[in-house]
């Protein structure tokens, strides 16, 4: 039994305004606890948001804990049509495997696809007002009072019971108080970009990449993705026809598509082993980068080389996968930390933001239980670690054996046969019923479909 007493004026800063932060402000904001979010871009449109974000179940479950329902409602509302079809294919886009996304056990909890930009939009609704931009955090101090007060570049400060870090990967936060937290180079590397999606573009793809998401396995250890995102809006920004009386409501309505520049597009990202890259990767511009994409693929099939031929340089970006190390348990205090800052992994799994959106939600549950009185604050933010730490550690783990540039796909002939091995493997499942339906509800479980709806705490 807790002896804790309620703290109805629990005061929260959260530090990055990206997609565990915001969740979490919402999350706190609904619980009447007082918090104020600062972020370094200089407005809410600034940043690289460009490319996709695979929202699972987990990820949709956070959200709706977390939103005002009518917010719920409008993230579905902007998502970008569902993918249909998990594709393989080999470089030369002959088909090894391909499974039909089977309908989700909940409709309001499926798999989704949203564009960074309009996932940004989305979250912002709402906390306009509690959300300080331009504000770089650079370190905290501890105070007499119990308090901690965050400082920024600015030289302002503000003050407040706890401290979140949901500033990203290179977390100033997790710097300062876990200094031991390392981050590990995967020797993976990566190049992305955008086509914007028009008659001829599409006309690229077979109907199933058109509907779904891609992989390419291709030799030398090199992967590839694909993905078509399909708005519900016009190029003008204006409700498509056809997509339901109430979406195109909830959009018109919606403030934030005056601040989202995303529009239908496919998007490709490509990785190998750093070996197979430039060393200053993070150098080259736009146009650089797209033309070292055609040239490390200059031998698969002629439809991915116009897809590349149409892009737009200016949407090219590079990659350098890095994994957090997951640190050992340390004490905790009135300053803790979410999402990438703790956690980042690689995008192999795509749960990185999902598991932000764990986080945001189970951190908004303790602290509440701190506000009404039910849990000690510390003892609150230790036991949220606890949890965090252990599904986290699995799911950076999970995504490190997905990219990981020592893996011996990458080495010259064991990388060969290996890749024949998983090919025939996909192969063989294709036509295996028994073998499909095993692969099916495993994607299922991975993307977090068959988790129970909330986590007690
Ligand atoms: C190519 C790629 C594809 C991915 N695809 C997927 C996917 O499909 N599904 C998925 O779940 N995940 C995916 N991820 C991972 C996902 O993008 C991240 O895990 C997720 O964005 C982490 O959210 P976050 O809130 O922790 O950090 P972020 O979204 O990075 O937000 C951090 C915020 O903090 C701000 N900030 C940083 N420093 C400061 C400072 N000093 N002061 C103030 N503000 C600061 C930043 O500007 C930013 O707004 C992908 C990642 C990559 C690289």
């Amino acid at each position: 039994m807790s002896n804790a007493i309620a703290r109805p004026e629990l005061n929260v800063i959260i530090i990055g305004a990206g997609t565990g932060g915001l969740c979490l402000a919402h999350g706190l904001k609904r619980a009447g606890i007082t918090v104020t979010v600062f972020e370094r871009d200089r407005t809410r449109t600034d940043g690289l948001q460009g490319f996709r974000v695979g929202i699972d179940a987990d990820g949709c479950r956070a959200l709706d804990a977390n939103l005002p329902p009518e917010l719920y409602e409008t993230f579905l509302a902007t998502c970008a049509i569902s993918p249909e079809w998990f594709n393989g294919l080999s470089e030369q886009f002959g088909e090894l495997l391909s499974l039909k996304a089977s309908p989700p056990r909940d409709p309001r909890h499926g798999e989704r696809s949203v564009s960074r930009m309009t996932l940004r939009q989305v979250l912002l609704t709402g906390l306009e007002d509690i959300t300080r931009f331009d504000k770089v955090f650079s370190h905290y101090e501890q105070r007499a009072d119990g308090r901690v007060e965050a400082f920024f570049e600015d030289g302002s400060s503000a003050v407040a019971d706890v401290l979140v870090g949901a500033d990203g990967s290179n977390s100033r936060i997790r710097k300062q108080y876990l200094p031991r937290a390392g981050m590990d180079d995967t020797l993976i590397r990566s190049i992305g970009g955008k086509v914007p999606a028009t008659p001829e573009t599409l006309a690229l793809l077979t109907p199933k990449i058109r509907r779904g998401v891609t992989l390419i396995m291709a030799p030398k250890g090199f992967g590839a993705i694909l993905h078509v995102m399909e708005f519900p809006w016009d190029q003008a920004g204006a409700p498509k026809q056809g997509i339901g009386a109430s979406d195109a409501e909830l959009i018109a309505q919606w403030p934030g598509l005056r601040f989202d520049n995303s529009r239908d597009y496919i998007s490709w990202g490509i990785w190998a082993a750093a070996d197979k890259f430039p060393r200053d990767l993070r150098a080259l511009n736009g146009q650089e980068l797209l033309a070292l994409s055609q040239r490390l693929t200059a031998t698969w099939h002629p439809n991915w080389r116009k897809l590349l031929a149409a892009s737009d340089p200016n949407s090219v970006f590079p990659v350098v996968i890095r994994t957090s190390v997951p640190p050992e348990p340390w004490a905790p205090s009135n300053v803790t930390l979410l999402g990438d800052a703790i956690h980042t992994m690689t995008p192999g799994r795509g749960v990185g933001a999902n598991t932000a959106l764990r986080d945001a939600v189970l951190l908004t549950r303790y602290l509440q239980a701190v506000k009404e009185g039910r849990k000690e604050l510390v003892a609150a933010i230790g036991a949220y670690e606890a949890r965090m730490r252990a599904y986290s550690a699995d799911a950076v783990e999970r995504s490190r054996q997905q990219m990981d540039g020592r893996t011996a796909i990458h080495k010259p002939v064991i990388g060969r046969v290996l890749l024949a091995c998983q090919r025939s493997f996909m192969r063989l499942v294709s036509i295996t019923p028994p073998l499909r339906k095993r692969m099916q509800r495993s994607l299922e479980a991975l993307r977090g479909g068959e988790r129970e709806a909330e986590e007690p705490i």
